[in-house]
């Protein structure tokens, strides 16, 4: 079960020192990551817990511990493994005070953010139409992956506004928040190797292995955080394949996995190739060749194949994405049929937005599926304003948490009220829960004064929260009236949203008996959000749907690549950009590509409806000159336009008296007993009489 190769087994029991394994998709690097940390302990006598694995989202990271566990036992467990993220938060809990943070310091997260940006820039009053807080929010970013801090970054000068002050603003009020940023915990963990001596120490002697999957995607800062760690003793061992970097958008420079020879100077690095694919069927391998092969500057690599042939790979044409999301399902559903599990089936698409379609289609043929990624569970309104009345109870909570439900449910607290009782709490120089409490006693005035029984409550829910079985976070909930208040989104939106906070609460009762603190808690909560998540039911048969991003290192039976068409993949932004961007979109496909076990589907739609309006798209460059004995390509038959007399067609946008707007996706019949089937946005599909239907053709124009 647990074979290697040759190379494989060589780099696995590579020495000491840095190694470097370049290999292409699916040809064992995470196993072999997986075995030299299993070597490293069973050979060499590492303590597991001197081990760190680097992996690129925190699933790879329980999974490399679950394989660990399968290789060498309980021991595995030992091995510190993470995202870049998650282990600079473990890093910074210790030794954020350094950098003049309280060690109990949180995670903004981007909604947040966005808003103290708009914030700050609307006390300056710059209108965002001078400098929009995304754009000043995209720099920062920029900046940080660089690893630079505001008095490193270069002068950036926008409608005659210095971006690198406002740079330095945003982070003071992050600090006087106590928050930071998700690229806020790589940088800070780079900054304590760089400025503090004794901490490097520290953090230097921890362990004496690092290992990194996916290295093509590291930023500078993340590079940086790795040299930094391990320039005592250099055993560095990274994994990556530059055909799949595809997080270039993010800062991600490929040239680290390329140059590492060099950028170790004067120490040997060992290299390792591994040339033999695994995974997939040589038909799929054979796709995956053809379209990568036109990228320039990259490093050319061997891939053979070691399985048998298979299913030539499909392309299939529809005619849009209801059209197209039908098609996938009856795909998936003959698969099904065939024997092979829903989790062994993946949808993977450029844009999340794409899933809308599908998940309609997939809901009528009751087909079980779960989305990962999209806009996740922490990411909720009612989420977030549960998480801060428990944080308020658990006295983790600072000034944000607080503003966010100074007038949930309504106390009569309007904005200005707000303003001053943020004006007021920085004024006291107090921490939000300890303010709170100076309250309760009495103290207080104006808006403050409205917030008394609110910090009365919370000192009496605090006082039992022993006998509380439920942490008392329902309790509180309960007795703010803040679930009452919910029935104000309406009685179906008021049930989903009390679902979620019940979902909350079993997540907090089932996190707080492992003996979690609440602080960790909130931790986990904030890692969640990051985008490193998945919230995969391992019990439950699913078909995934995610994108293309998402799927990395992941494989499956079954897969259907949605959408591939120019503006989708490649995307349009990368079309305005130009050749680097189309280059990383082609990467993108060829990822999409290789998770393919036995059998893929490509699809693309002749119109899709954007953001409302419709576009024709043309097939992707990257596959339409593709030769047929290498993808084979099916048309959708087109559907007859009988009623084109009508002024109506496939794809013509309609609006209804009573079901509102929609689409045309199929018409049948002709003259007086038309059919006409009609996606609706708000009521779904529904099959009318032409004769009868009243409908009103909005696009095309008669
Ligand atoms: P990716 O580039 O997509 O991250 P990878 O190079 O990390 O791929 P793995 O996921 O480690 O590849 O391996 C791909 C598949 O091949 C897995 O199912 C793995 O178990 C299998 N595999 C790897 N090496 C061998 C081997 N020597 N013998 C049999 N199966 C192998
Ligand atoms: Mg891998």
């Amino acid at each position: 079960m647990f074979e290697l190769n040759h190379a494989q087994q060589q780099a696995v029991e590579a020495g000491d020192g840095p190694q470097l394994i370049l290999a292409g998709a699916g040809s064992g690097k995470t196993r072999t990551i997986v075995h030299r940390i299993g070597h490293l302990i069973a050979a060499h006598g590492t303590a597991p817990h001197r081990i760190l694995a680097v992996t690129f989202t925190n699933k790879a990271a329980a999974e490399l511990k679950g394989r660990l566990g399968d290789l060498i036992g309980d021991g595995g467990g030992g091995v510190m493994s993470g995202t870049f993220h998650a282990l600079s938060l473990r890093f910074l809990r210790r030794y954020a005070d350094a950098l003049g943070y309280p060690k109990s310091f949180q995670v903004i997260d981007s909604d947040d953010q966005r808003t103290l940006v708009k914030r700050m820039l609307k006390l300056r009053n710059i209108a965002s139409d001078r400098l929009h807080p995304a754009y000043l929010i995209g720099w920062i970013e920029h900046c940080k992956h660089a690893g630079l801090l505001p008095d490193q970054a270069e002068t950036q000068m926008w409608s005659g506004i210095d971006l690198r002050e406002l740079y330095a603003e945003y982070q003071a009020q992050l600090l006087q928040l106590e928050r930071m940023d998700f690229s806020d915990l790589i940088v800070n963990a780079v900054r304590l190797l760089r400025e503090i001596p004794d901490i490097a120490v520290a953090l230097r002697a921890r362990f004496d292995h690092v290992l990194v999957d996916e290295y093509q995607d590291t930023n500078p800062v993340q590079h940086e955080w790795l040299t930094l760690l391990c320039a005592e003793h250099h055993n560095l061992t990274v994994v990556g394949d530059d055909d799949q970097s595809i997080y270039g958008w993010r800062g991600a420079d490929v040239r680290h996995i390329l140059d590492f020879e060099h950028i170790w100077a004067g120490i040997a690095v060992g290299t390792h190739r591994l040339e033999e694919n695994y995974r997939s069927t040589p038909s799929i391998l054979k796709l995956a060749n053809a379209v990568i092969h036109d990228n320039s500057n990259r490093h050319v690599k061997t891939l053979r194949p070691t399985r048998k042939d298979g299913i030539k790979p499909e392309w299939q044409v529809c005619n849009d994405e209801y059209d197209e999301a039908r098609k996938i399902a009856r795909f998936l559903n003959a698969r099904r049929d065939q024997g092979v599990a829903w989790r062994d089936m993946a949808i993977l698409y450029r844009s999340n937005r794409q899933s809308l379609a599908l998940e309609q289609v997939l809901r009528q043929e009751d087909m079980p599926y779960q989305i990962i990624g999209g806009v996740g569970f922490f990411e909720r309104l009612e989420i977030k304003d549960a998480l801060s009345f428990w944080a308020l109870i658990n006295r983790c909570a600072d000034a944000m948490h607080l503003l966010r439900i100074v007038n949930k449910p309504k106390r009569g607290i309007g904005l200005k009220g707000q303003e001053q009782v943020a004006a007021q709490l920085g004024a006291s120089g107090m921490r939000a829960s300890d303010w709170l409490d100076f309250l309760a006693e009495g103290h207080g005035e104006g808006a403050a004064k409205k917030l008394q029984p609110l910090a009365q409550l919370i000192v009496r829910v605090r006082a039992k929260l022993d006998q509380l079985e439920d942490y008392g976070l329902m309790t509180m909930l309960e007795e703010t009236s803040y679930i009452n208040s919910l029935q104000s989104f309406g009685q179906l939106e008021a049930e989903s949203r009390l679902e979620n906070i019940r979902t909350l609460q079993s997540y907090i009762e089932i996190t707080m008996q492992e003996g979690v603190t609440p602080i960790e808690f909130m931790d986990r909560a904030a890692l969640l959000q990051s985008g490193e998540e998945d919230n995969k039911d391992a019990e439950q048969s699913q078909v995934n749907l995610m994108s293309l991003h998402r799927a990395k290192g992941l494989e499956f039976d079954t897969v259907v690549l949605a959408g591939v068409e120019d503006g989708l993949l490649p995307h349009q932004r990368a079309l305005d950009e130009g050749e680097t961007g189309i280059a990383e979109e082609r990467r993108l496909l060829y990822v999409g590509i290789t998770r393919a076990e036995n059998v893929l589907l490509l699809t693309s739609a002749r119109q899709r409806k954007i953001f409302g309006d419709m576009h024709f798209p043309l097939p992707s460059r990257f596959i339409k000159n593709i030769a047929a004995d290498t993808l084979h390509c099916k048309q959708a038959n087109t559907v007859k336009m009988t009623a084109i007399s009508h002024g109506l067609t496939v794809g013509s946008s309609v609006s209804h008296p009573s079901f509102g707007e929609g689409v045309v996706l199929e018409l049948e019949g002709s003259g007086n007993a038309t059919r006409v089937s009609v996606e609706f946005e708000r009521v779904g599909l529904k099959r009318l009489m032409l004769k009868y239907a009243a409908l009103k053709v909005k696009y095309p124009p008669k």
